[in-house]
């Protein structure tokens, strides 16, 4: 009996990537046509200003192997990457950042383990080339402090270039929450998982799609949706205040009783009331971040639109797989 060849499906989400597409097409082909098995390469344009959509929707026209969805603005990384995920026929699907700062040549290393039994194989970046110190030292603090504030194990320096298998697709693509932080999801639904560890390359060209403001969102989402923590830290600074101005009201009541003097302490008022309601501002702001989010999740819409797709798959597949993704099964209802 000759044996099904397995399908790969690579997603590659794009955001004004002209000047790194054209290459990213030519390395991660030469790295797919060597692998044991089929490929599809999944090109995700996430609303990009530049020629990225023109040049995409070329190579998509001239190779049966790519497929390009076109978002119809920025809807930001981590949709983008779901839209591929949601896209994805393979057995296995890898997504990868597009300007080659993740080595496609780690994909050979992926499959390995995946053929060993592994559901997810995520690339550790064991170092950063070419980045800016500020990338590197908030990305550090990042990943640590979001490891201390949620329950479920993240990876450290684990950024979305993984292998992830069908199975583990297939519960992915049922969770559809909003403000994604993808690589916790990930860790989340369990399974076999591991890493490989991998130097993280300078970009092939251009500059980051992530804006301050872009990661600032990120990292509030990854906190955020992972852990209830802040909320809990605002009943920690809460009672820490109590318990302080009680033993301040004592000591007074207590001055007051030997020395028979009142203190004037204008200062001490203002810089109180300025302390305890820079206090409350942010418990509120962060009490408002989660009720942001649940208003959010509460309108159901979708997480993405598709303007248009060019190139597709084998087309007796169609009807199956439409049936079975989430976001054609909203449209239906
Ligand atoms: N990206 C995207 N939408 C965005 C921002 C980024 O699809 O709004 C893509 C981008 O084209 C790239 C990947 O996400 O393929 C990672 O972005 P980038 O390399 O700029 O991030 P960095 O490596 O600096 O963290
Ligand atoms: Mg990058």
């Amino acid at each position: 009996m000759k044996m099904k060849n397995k399908l790969y499906s690579v997603v590659v989400p794009l955001y004004n990537e002209e000047e790194v597409i054209k290459e990213s097409y030519y390395r991660l082909t030469r790295v797919l046509q060597e692998i044991e098995g089929d490929y599809q390469l999944i090109f995700v344009n996430d609303g990009s200003k530049d020629q990225t959509e023109m040049l995409a929707r070329s190579i998509a026209e001239n190779d049966d192997k790519v497929v390009l969805l076109n978002f119809s603005r920025n809807f930001g990384h981590q949709n983008a990457i779901t839209a591929g995920m949601d896209y994805a026929d393979g057995d296995a699907v890898i997504v990868i950042d597009a300007d080659l700062q993740d080595p496609p040549e780690l994909i050979y290393q992926m499959i390995e383990k995946f053929n060993q039994g592994y559901d997810v194989v995520y690339a550790v970046r064991s170092k950063r080339n070419g980045e800016s110190i500020f990338k590197k030292v908030t990305a550090k603090l990042f990943y640590r402090t979001l490891n201390k504030m949620v329950d479920i194990d993240i990876p450290l320096d684990t950024g979305d270039y993984r292998l992830i298998s069908r199975e583990a697709c297939d519960i992915l693509k049922r969770m559809r929450e909003r403000n994604r932080f993808v690589r916790g999801m990930v860790s989340w639904i369990g399974f076999k998982q591991t890493g490989i560890e991998f130097e993280r390359d300078e970009r092939f060209a251009g500059e980051t799609k992530y804006t301050l403001s872009k990661m600032i969102k990120f990292s509030l989402d990854g906190i955020i949706s992972f852990s209830t923590k802040p909320l809990k830290f605002s009943i920690h600074i809460g009672l820490i205040m109590a318990s302080l101005s009680f033993v301040y009201a004592l000591y007074l009541i207590i001055a007051k009783g030997f020395s028979g003097r009142t203190v004037e302490g204008w200062t001490t008022i203002v810089v109180l009331i300025l302390l305890i309601g820079g206090i409350q501002m942010v418990t509120l702001g962060v009490v408002g971040e989660y009720i942001a989010r649940i208003y959010d999740e509460s309108k159901n819409r979708p997480l993405y639109v598709i303007k248009d797709e060019i190139g597709s798959r084998a087309p007796n597949d169609v009807e199956n797989i439409n049936a079975s993704n989430p976001i054609y099964e909203h449209s239906n209802k």
